[in-house]
């Protein structure tokens, strides 16, 4: 989000643009520790609108910001077991297709004959978009990043953010350990801290960090060059291709919100467990490497756009876990935002912060 609302700011013309980073490294947060997917495939219309604008900004990646973000159509296949997940898929696909979405919607035999390396006995069906798939989080951050310090824009890495002026109800600067950078406006990108950043402007943001972690295999060459990244929706078990071998991953229902980023070996033998009956291949091979990130979820599993009662202070985040393939047109949603006072490109105006107060919330169905 910091690394693409820079570099449409200066894009834009927006004068001086600064971005600051806790971190030695840009893009270590959550976006350098996700699985890379990136899709159409959502229960509601305004993240099937952001997906449309953003995927399409992937795919232009290369001519606009002169890096190739590796984005590769694999194609993403929800899998469904229960009979509730076969209704609520089924009314998305009707929405998805009335925005022009091509989602295919596969009978349970279909599933199993596409997929012979997995074992899904109890598919009752599945819905397949062959242009979703994955991407390159830090070719997408270096990119713009370095596209946007082309255009004159800075960006600086450890340099921990630490307090918010404000005067009257403006923001008025931003405090480092060891400087005050005056500024007239603020975007609040800090991902799954994104509260903590909130909280030095005395803005309470409802987002809840929630730990998330995967591993990745060693080669398998019977695995088809064209495996989709498949999701085995009723255990958050997803499966895709890395490399040469797997990556999976499992949400773990109990897990306790918090910061802490370290891999949860139980998780992990339990989630392994549940990747090795699904795809009994993966039990003759070996781990490779594994790590947790952080989810930044919101309520209602959106993210939040837009003001906040600080005038001048804006926020983008909350993505609750498909943030990584809104951040193009997130970033140009906030540019917008910040210079004109509204986003155009995209309406998030459903998605502002005074939803949870004024019991505007809107269900995403589709969260893995
Ligand atoms: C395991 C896992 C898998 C995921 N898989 C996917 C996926 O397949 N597809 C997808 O689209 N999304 C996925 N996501 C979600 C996605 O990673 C996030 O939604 C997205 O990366 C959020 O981007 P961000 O810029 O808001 O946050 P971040 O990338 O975390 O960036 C925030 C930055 O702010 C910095 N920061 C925080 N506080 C301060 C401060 N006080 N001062 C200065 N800097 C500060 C942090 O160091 C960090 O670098 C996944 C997430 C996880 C954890």
């Amino acid at each position: 989000m910091g690394a693409s609302t820079l570099y449409h700011l200066a894009q834009a013309g927006a004068g001086r643009v600064l971005l600051l980073e806790r971190d030695p490294y840009f893009g270590q947060g959550a976006t350098g520790r996700c699985a890379g997917g990136v899709r159409y495939q959502f229960a509601t219309e305004v993240n099937v609108r952001l997906s449309i604008a953003s995927l399409a900004m992937l795919e232009q990646f290369p001519e606009e910001i002169g890096r190739d973000c590796m984005y590769r159509k694999c194609g993403y296949l929800f899998v469904l077991t229960r009979p509730e997940e076969v209704q609520a898929f089924d009314q998305n696909v009707t929405l998805q297709r009335r925005l022009g979405v091509a989602t295919e919607w596969w009978p349970g035999d279909e599933v199993r004959s596409r997929l012979p390396l997995m074992r899904f006995p109890d598919a009752l069906a599945g819905s397949y978009h062959a242009k979703d798939g994955l991407a390159d989080p830090n070719s997408v951050v270096m990119g713009y990043l370095q596209r946007a310090r082309d255009l004159g824009a800075h960006a600086i890495s450890e340099t921990e953010v630490v307090g918010i002026d404000i005067h009257g109800h403006r923001v008025a600067a931003v405090r480092t350990r060891d400087a005050r950078v005056a500024c007239g406006a603020v975007v609040n990108a800090a991902g799954p801290w994104m509260g903590l950043v909130g909280q030095m402007a005395g803005l309470d943001i409802p987002l809840t960090p929630v730990r998330r972690q995967m591993v990745t295999t060693t080669p398998i060459p019977e695995l088809p060059a064209g495996f989709p990244f498949v999701i085995d929706f009723a255990q958050s078990l997803y499966f895709h291709r890395e490399g040469e071998g797997i990556l999976t991953g499992m949400s773990n229902p109990g897990e306790k919100p918090g910061f802490d980023q370290r891999i949860d070996e139980a998780w992990e033998l339990v989630a392994l467990e549940a990747a090795a009956n699904r795809m009994p291949i993966l039990e003759g091979t070996g781990r490779l490497t594994g790590w947790a990130g952080l989810y930044e979820v919101t309520p209602d599993a959106h993210p939040i756009f837009g003001p906040t009662p600080v005038e001048g202070f804006w926020l983008v985040g909350g993505f609750s876990g498909h943030g990584f393939m809104h951040g193009p047109i997130a970033g140009k949603l906030m540019a917008e935002f910040v210079l004109g006072g509204q986003a155009r490109s995209v309406d998030v105006s459903a998605l502002d912060l005074a939803r949870f107060s004024q019991g505007r919330m809107i269900r995403e169905y589709n969260v893995v």
